[in-house]
């Protein structure tokens, strides 16, 4: 059979675009269809702005540390316009970088939106129907609007805060995972008054427990208001704002409500009835190795398929797909000690199991503990204590995993992922020089278990 294209890609997000570029430059004739902007989820509206958000939203702290070492800073104001500005600079540079990328490879770019339409078959928003020998979904997410209260579409997603024309004074975040908290975060620290809705008993469910408590705390140390065990029941527009009401009886008026209850990969309206494509439950792509469907010309990467929703994880399987099919390069991708962080403040990084898996697992384990006041904190005189966690399996010494709450916890613990992927023992760390002074030294100086579990 002939077909118009070796290869099609159906979104332009950090998977989609990575798959793209290397089939074509494998020698594949590939086209990719965008709706929305080329960069996808994580360089438009995710990853990228919010983490340039972040950093404006430290600022905050090294105005108020810099008296301790001596600096008189002055009146400080945050201009939100300017910073959105700022990042939609920043943002319209990326896609630009992305899109000239694809074009140097001679990926053709399509700016339409792309749905199947029976086997090998795309079709175009205009009508025009395009063979391809393989198909890549890599539509990613979007977020849930609907949280199942009334009044609920008169909150924002993460998908409308980054075009906010206005920072709120006031605002409720739902939720208690990554959006919700890294948004909740950066608010407070360009002077938002910010309450955070959780359903559930403690934030960050899934997290090591303690992990989950330090940061808690940490939060409300700085000012946010953290409510568990509480889900909205509605929401109303007043004269002066938005007004919440809560299962707990809470009656919350705000500017703004962020839902932040999750994502739903991207498959309504995608044409999966028109092949015999199996859907999860939950509407995502079920795959296995880098991309592969049921279908063996069908393939899928990123958020659209339900494994982990990060960034990294669709630009590995878009690569090793492409390297697979059009470069016949086998590759195998591990989704193993995947490491992770919550770009709060202060952050998160983790990589490997928390406790409670562990114990869950009913595997014995030590753990060692450190919490401590980092240098920058004294002379600054803030409180905020650093916390970080080894946990050893007892059987082997292995690292199975390593917790940070604190600065630079995610630059750490990108480096820790490599030491556990190559199969680290705590001895390993033990005999690692402490590279001084520095809080991640810490890492490698803990001798003495804090405690010990055995089933
Ligand atoms: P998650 O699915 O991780 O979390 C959803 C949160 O909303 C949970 O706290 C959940 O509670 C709560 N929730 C779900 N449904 C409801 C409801 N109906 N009413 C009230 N609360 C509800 O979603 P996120 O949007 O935070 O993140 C999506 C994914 O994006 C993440 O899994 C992550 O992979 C990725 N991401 C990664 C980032 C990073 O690496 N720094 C940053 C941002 C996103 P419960 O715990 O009880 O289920």
């Amino acid at each position: 059979m002939e077909f118009d294209r070796d290869l099609f890609v159906i979104g332009a997000g950090s998977g989609g675009v990575r798959a793209a570029r290397i089939a074509a430059t494998h020698g594949a004739k590939v086209s990719v269809a965008e709706d929305y902007r080329v960069g996808g989820t994580c360089v438009i509206r995710g990853c990228v702005p919010k983490k340039l958000m972040v950093y404006a939203a430290r600022f905050a702290d090294d105005f108020a540390d810099a008296k301790g070492f001596g600096w008189s800073v002055g009146a400080t104001s945050h201009d939100w316009a300017a910073l959105i500005a700022a990042k939609d600079r920043e943002i319209a540079r990326l896609e630009g970088i992305y899109a000239a990328n694809l074009d140097r490879a001679g990926v053709e770019i399509l700016r339409t939106r792309a749905r199947l339409d029976g086997p090998h078959r795309v079709r175009l928003a205009d009508g025009r129907v395009l063979t391809a020998r393989h198909v890549l979904i890599a539509t990613g997410g979007t977020p849930v609007r609907d949280a199942g209260f009334p009044g609920s579409e008169l909150a924002a997603t993460s998908e409308e805060v980054f075009g906010w024309t206005r920072r709120p004074e006031r605002l409720v975040v739902v939720g208690g995972a990554y959006v919700a908290l890294e948004f909740a975060s950066l608010f407070a620290g360009l002077g938002t008054k910010v309450t955070v809705l959780y359903r559930g008993e403690e934030i960050l469910r899934g997290f090591d427990g303690e992990v989950r408590r330090h940061l808690h705390a940490a939060l409300v140390a700085r000012g946010l208001d953290v409510v568990t065990g509480d889900l909205p029941t509605r929401l109303e527009r007043t004269p002066t704002g938005l007004k919440l009401e809560t299962r707990g009886g809470r009656v919350i008026e705000t500017d703004e409500v962020l839902l932040a209850v999750g994502r739903r990969p991207a498959t309504r309206d995608l044409g999966v009835e028109t092949v015999d494509l199996a859907l999860a439950a939950d509407g995502s792509i079920p795959v296995t190795g880098a991309a592969a469907t049921n279908l063996p010309w069908l393939h899928a990467v990123g958020d659209v398929t339900g494994r982990a929703a990060l960034t990294p994880v669709a630009i590995r399987d878009g690569h090793a797909f492409a390297d697979e099919v059009f470069g016949g390069i086998p590759r195998e991708v591990s989704h193993e000690l995947i490491p992770t962080a919550v770009f709060t403040t202060p952050e998160v990084g983790t990589v490997g199991v928390g406790e409670e898996e562990l114990r869950t697992a009913g595997t014995a384990h030590l753990v060692f503990r450190s919490t401590f006041r980092p240098m920058r904190a004294t002379l600054a005189g803030r409180d905020e204590r650093t916390l970080m966690k080894i946990l050893v399996g007892e059987a082997d010494d292995r690292v199975l995993g390593v917790h940070v709450v604190g600065p630079d916890a995610a630059e750490m613990i990108q480096l820790v992922a490599v030491a556990l992927r190559m199969g680290a023992k705590k001895a390993d760390f033990d005999r690692t020089m402490a590279l001084h002074p520095s809080a991640a030294e810490e890492l490698v100086t803990m001798r003495q278990p804090s405690d010990r579990w055995r089933p």
